[in-house]
């Protein structure tokens, strides 16, 4: 405060005596006296006494003024101390400086700010305590403010002693207390860390919630009053297939919501992202359609609230996500619900704790049992008594998440009767792969199970006829073969010891009878080999095909000799489990055969290799024959089956039906491959 200048005004408001100027101080009676006595008229006493009078008023004025200012110099001078004050305690940093920018008063704050006692600061530039690159404006600052006159204001860094720069608000007055006199600029200093750091933590908080916004999965866009788009994340861009940019300001509404699936004209007003900015509603929504750029669209979840600022509503945002994927896996459980609603098989979904959860159609019908009944119960009311361990240890195979497939068992239905089920009961896991329930599918075998012990009997029924056959057959074999042996010696002894006396034709017939005995003899053999297979004790043993085949060789070597056939064998054949005898057997007819069902005039070629399949061993045996068509190749399996006269091949119809047997019974399987004219490849495969 400038004190000359209060002090004038105060004294402008003081009342000025009308008499002339009176002496300081008040008049004694003695005095006064004097004056009475010593005038000569009393027009003059009167004057004086007027005048006296006067002085008195005057003087009595005066002292009342004389007090009056000694009390405006006190307020003047407290008024002052808290002016001071408020300078000196103020929160604020205060500096005040002369035109070049030193310092000529400085309050505690300031010095605080600085690090500074304040008498230090006292006659330094101003421009010392701010870091390098400030002090430039500091002094365009400096110059300008003293030419416009206008306050100004601007952020700086001060550089206190000792500490890290500091920011602060910096304000600028220039101040004259009268033309001509000194320059003075007062500098307010105002420590804005805080509001610095406050925002730094927006802008922090700020591109984290950019961040936030450009890293979720889901579209996400603000639009205004009119519906033009204020932002929009990438996602939500490239999902409708733009860049955000090209979207900034765009009639959300025309872009990706103009029409309905069916292609007609979705108008703005009726849409609910048009209703959460008119009437303030959020609003979800999942039954709509978006479109994308190239004109085709999707099915979307959107969710669209509206932005409220300070109670009015600013716009919406909508946050939406393509659930095509979702859609489908809904249609694909809605068909999954179908058809395991029309499913004859009962198809029931319980906890790990064995509680039912669904129950479908088919369990109604299988069990007796309506869904209303049984959910919530435990599925151990269709276990008989009897079968009680068995779901215990069913849940415990379940939670070591293994699948229990085709278990065969007893329930018991509603009305008491007990069925026969096959049971196939998985494992339901969650998202996490956590097993949380099992699924069971329930069929009913009963029939199934009845026709099952039919069979069962019927097989025992038919086995016991067999065998009784096979006997039969066997001995019938055996038993023929002595008066066969006997019609073909004596018709042998009739061509040798007779011969003379028969004529041609006599000859011939004996001849017939010889070569039909022989046949007979041979078909008897084989039927006998053949029945034998059924009867033979088979101890399957690990033997070499290498050792198995060089030995049906062998046993053929005559008659692969007199065909020319050439035989090649892939070796190394490697080891099988089977009866070494009858596999020998198996392999001479098979490579018997090859080399017997030629075209006439070819040399039989046969190869032989073998190859792995799994835990199997497939050998092959493959000619360049005839070949066989495919609807045969099935019956020349069977007994007495052939597929020529006995004139263009030899043969009784009986080798393939005992390969088949053989290796049947060994645990194995045989089949073909062939084509008319193209050759034949016969395998067998032996564990
Ligand atoms: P057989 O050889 O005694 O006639 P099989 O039971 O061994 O009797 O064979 C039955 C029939 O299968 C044969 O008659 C023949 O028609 C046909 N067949 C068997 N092996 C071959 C082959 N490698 N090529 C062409 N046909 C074959």
């Amino acid at each position: 405060m400038n004190k000359e200048t209060h002090s004038n005004s105060r004294m402008g408001r003081l009342k000025r005596p009308q008499a002339p100027e009176p002496r300081a101080g008040r008049l004694s009676a003695e005095e006064r006296l004097p004056v009475e006595t010593i005038g000569p008229d009393e027009a003059s006493m009167n004057m004086v006494g007027a005048v006296i009078e006067e002085l008195q008023v005057a003087e009595e004025e005066l002292r009342a003024q004389n007090e009056e200012l000694a009390t405006a110099r006190q307020s003047i001078e407290a008024e002052r101390e808290r002016y001071k004050d408020l300078f000196e305690f103020a929160p604020d940093g205060y500096v005040v400086t002369d035109a070049a920018g030193i310092i000529r008063e400085a309050n505690r704050a300031a010095s605080a700010m600085l690090n500074i006692p304040q008498h230090w600061l006292l006659g330094k530039p101003f421009a010392l305590y701010l870091t390098g690159a400030e002090r430039k404006t500091f002094r365009a600052h400096l110059s300008q403010v003293q030419g416009d006159k206008r306050i100004r204001e601007w952020e700086l860094h001060l550089n206190p002693h000792g500490r890290p720069p500091l920011s602060v608000a910096l304000k600028v007055a220039m101040a004259q207390a009268l033309p001509g006199t000194a320059i003075q600029l007062r500098w307010l200093l105002r420590d804005i860390t805080l509001r610095k750091q406050a925002e730094e933590e927006w802008k922090r908080l700020n591109d984290q919630f950019r961040l936030l916004l450009e890293s979720t999965g889901e579209g996400v866009y603000g639009i205004d009053l009119q519906g033009r788009c204020t932002f929009i994340n990438k996602a939500g861009a490239t999902t409708l297939g733009y860049r955000p940019e090209e979207l900034y300001g765009k009639l959300m509404h025309q872009v990706h919501h103009h029409s309905r699936l069916d292609g007609s004209p979705y108008p703005a007003e009726a849409s609910p992202i048009y209703n959460s900015f008119r009437s303030g509603r959020a609003c979800q929504v999942d039954n709509e359609i978006f479109w994308r750029r190239d004109g085709n669209s999707f099915p979307v979840h959107y969710s669209t609230y509206p932005i409220i600022d300070g109670g009015v509503i600013k716009g919406a945002v909508v946050t939406f996500t393509d659930i095509t994927e979702r859609k489908r896996a809904e249609e694909a459980s809605a068909r999954l619900a179908a058809i395991v609603g029309s499913s004859d098989d009962a198809i029931i979904d319980k906890t790990l704790d064995g509680i039912v959860v669904s129950w479908n159609r088919g369990a109604e019908r299988i069990f007796g049992y309506s869904a209303e009944e049984i959910i919530g119960k435990p599925v151990t009311v269709l276990i008989p008594p009897g079968r009680a361990d068995e779901e215990p240890e069913i849940i415990e195979r379940l939670k070591q998440g293994e699948r229990v497939e085709h278990y065969e068992t007893v329930r018991r239905r509603k009305d008491g009767r007990e069925i026969h089920v096959s049971l196939t009961i998985s494992p339901i896991k969650d998202a996490r792969g956590q097993i949380i329930g099992a699924s069971r599918i329930a069929r009913d075998i009963t029939e199934h199970k009845q026709a099952e012990e039919e069979i069962r009997r019927a097989n025992q029924e038919l086995a016991a006829v067999n065998a009784e056959l096979e006997t039969f057959s066997y001995s019938v074999s055996h038993d023929l073969r002595a008066p066969l042996r006997a019609m073909r010696g004596f018709a042998q002894a009739l061509l040798e010891d007779y011969a003379n006396r028969l004529d041609s034709v006599a000859k011939d017939y004996a001849q017939r009878i010889v070569k039909a005995a022989r046949r007979m003899d041979t078909l008897m053999q084989d039927l006998l080999a053949y029945s034998r297979l059924s009867n033979a004790d088979l101890h399957p043993q690990p033997v070499s095909l290498s050792a198995i085949v060089a030995e049906a060789q062998a046993q053929l070597k005559e008659d692969l000799q007199e065909r020319k056939a050439q035989l090649t064998v892939e070796e190394p054949l490697p080891q099988v489990v089977g009866h070494p005898a009858i596999l020998v057997q198996v392999v001479a007819n098979l490579l018997a055969n090859a080399a017997k069902f030629v075209a006439p005039r070819v040399l039989p070629q046969v190869r032989v290799w073998a190859e792995k399949r799994g835990q199997r061993t497939r050998l092959w045996v493959e000619d360049n024959g005839i070949g066989i068509k495919s609807e045969h190749q099935g019956r020349i399996f069977r007994v007495f089956e052939r597929l020529h006269g006995i004139e263009t091949y030899q043969g009784t119809g009986i080798g393939l039906a005992i390969v088949r047997k053989g290796i049947e019974r060994m645990g194995g399987f045989v089949g073909v491959e062939s084509e008319p004219g193209r050759g034949s490849r016969f395998w067998i495969e032996l564990p």
